[in-house]
């Protein structure tokens, strides 16, 4: 099932790909705002965007993944690209040693998650960034017990769980497998 190629009707997307969903920017972050290279991060003042940070007035975003293992999936996950914001301390911690190997010392830092996921659950969500290896994007854990990433990520997410996020996103699958 999982490995199928069956297609998603809105976008043709196969369940493999949907596998993975991301997000550009933080939600803050206004649309016109233009993505830029890393270095723009330190080279330019004020609100900035770049591939994996985000300055947004006095806050700071650090692009990272989210992570749910599918039940039964055969260590398959499903991968949310998000952010999440940190403070200015963590933020300048983990800007000086990006993608240097010294990263994974950082451990893990308070966090907020910083996009609605599922779309329309808002509020900043509070979380743990692990700061992993170089090339890795930090993983975001989900802490705040009554939102709904914490259970999926304690338990995983079984199929219809996993349907239900995708089509919150306006992918439906659900009706596909279903039928036939
Ligand atoms: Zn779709």
């Amino acid at each position: 099932m999982l490995t199928s190629s069956r297609q998603c009707r809105c976008c043709g997307a196969t369940f493999a790909q949907l596998l993975s969903l991301a997000c550009d920017r933080p939600d803050l972050c206004p649309e016109d705002t233009p993505q830029q290279d890393n270095a723009a991060i330190t080279a330019e003042t004020g609100d900035v965007l770049t591939d994996d940070f985000c300055r947004i007035g006095n806050l700071h975003f650090v692009r990272c993944i989210l992570a749910i293992s599918l039940i039964g999936g055969d260590e398959e996950e499903f991968v949310l690209g998000t952010w999440a914001s940190v403070s200015a301390e963590d933020f300048v911690d983990y800007l000086d040693l990006f993608d240097m190997p010294e990263t994974e010392g950082l451990g893990k830092r308070p966090a907020w998650l910083s996009n609605a996921i599922p779309p329309g659950v808002g509020e900043p969500v509070a979380g743990m960034l692990n700061m992993r290896s170089p090339g890795q994007y930090p993983e975001m854990t989900i802490s705040e017990t009554s939102h709904p990433l914490y259970s999926l990520q304690k338990k995983g997410a079984n199929l219809e769980e996993l349907f239900e996020l995708l089509y919150s996103y306006g992918h439906d699958m659900a009706s596909l497998v279903y039928d036939s």
